[in-house]
């Protein structure tokens, strides 16, 4: 193995976040509101499976056990299973998970895991079906809920749904998700709402702590989980009357990005050493041959060597990312 990426600061990236499209069909409130809008001029196509299976190598050869498939909604590639298979098929991979905006999942999830996903997260940023097309832009609570299930059917032992916590929205719906994952194999993630280039009165007017439901969970007996090697920076509450699990994602907090281990790749293949970061350091002409492995993880390398502390989020500071689907959230 060559040497394992890490940081001035010590910390070592394990996991890999991989955007293989900007595009999406949904047009969520904090994300795409106005849809995906297609870049004015021509530009390159996004990473091929080709590009995909060299940038995966490399990581996996400097330490990297986990890759995330994302996008925009990755799913909507034609070729979304068999790039699954070339990210499995890699060695070093251990765990190749997607987040998804489930519109598909339903019809296409045992494919999904036929190519070897192991893990899947998936969107539901509320149980109410009109809520959810408010805030998504489509009418598709259901197939969603159909998607999990499907999931869960075919033997994923647990499915974890993200949520975007929003004041006047979803945040007074804890009972309702509570009720929801009391029989069910789900861990339901609130990530607070984070602030991106296009949001300013959104975020003013929506954004909530994630302390109010960690005080609720903490007062009603559920329990801190311990971390695991390769896990994020979710605070994780389990309890002993619930087959399901809460995670907590606060960007916010303090301290949040010490146990950073990811480090993201766009459908352009650029490297990002932070989701609120810089532009992005161009690796596509090193992906082109597999002969310039040794090129590629060099240059990742130096780079790392630039990765800062923290975020500037607190400063109101969202770095150069214009919204989540473009660098992959
Ligand atoms: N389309 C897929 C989906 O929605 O699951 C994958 C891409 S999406 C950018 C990844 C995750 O980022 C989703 O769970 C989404 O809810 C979340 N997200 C997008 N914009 C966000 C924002 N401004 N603040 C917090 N989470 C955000
Ligand atoms: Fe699409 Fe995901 Fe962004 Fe929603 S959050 S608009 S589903 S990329």
């Amino acid at each position: 193995m060559a040497q394992q990426f890490e940081d001035k600061f010590h910390r070592k990236f394990y996991y890999l976040r991989l955007s293989v499209t900007d595009v999406c069909n949904f047009r969520c409130t904090y994300c795409l509101p106005d849809g995906y809008q297609p870049p004015g001029r021509k530009r390159p196509a996004f990473l091929t499976l080709e590009e995909i299976k060299r940038v995966v190598t490399a990581f996996a050869d400097c330490g990297t056990s986990k890759v995330r498939i994302t996008g925009g909604e990755p799913s909507l590639r034609k070729d979304f299973p068999q790039i699954i298979e070339a990210v499995a098929n890699t060695q070093g991979i251990r765990k190749v998970a997607t987040t998804t905006n489930g519109y598909r999942m339903a019809k296409q999830v045992a494919t999904w895991r036929e190519a070897g996903l192991t893990h899947i997260n998936v969107s539901v940023d509320s149980l109410d079906p009109r809520m959810f097309h408010q805030i998504t832009g489509e009418n598709k609570f259901f197939d969603v809920m159909a998607g999990i299930d499907r999931a869960l059917e075919i033997g994923y032992p647990q499915v974890k749904v993200n949520v975007v916590l929003m004041k006047d929205r979803n945040a007074k719906q804890l009972p309702e998700f509570l009720q929801w994952i009391k029989d069910r194999p789900i861990q339901l993630r609130f990530i607070e709402l984070m602030q991106t280039g296009e949001m300013d009165e959104l975020f003013n007017n929506h954004h909530v702590s994630g302390v109010e439901i960690r005080n609720q969970l903490i007062a009603n007996g559920w329990i801190l989980k311990a971390k695991g090697e390769s896990d994020g920076p979710a605070q994780v509450f389990v309890h002993a009357d619930y087959q399901g699990e809460i995670g907590l994602i606060m960007p916010y907090e303090k301290n949040f990005c010490e146990s950073c281990n990811r480090l993201r790749v766009s459908a352009m293949g650029k490297l990002h050493l932070c989701l609120f970061g810089e532009q992005g350091v161009d690796l596509r002409d090193l992906l082109q041959h597999d002969s310039q492995e040794n090129a590629l993880i060099e240059r990742i390398q130096t780079q790392l060597q630039n990765k800062s502390v923290s975020h500037f989020l607190h400063d109101g500071n969202s770095g150069m990312t214009p919204n989540l689907a473009s660098i992959g959230g």
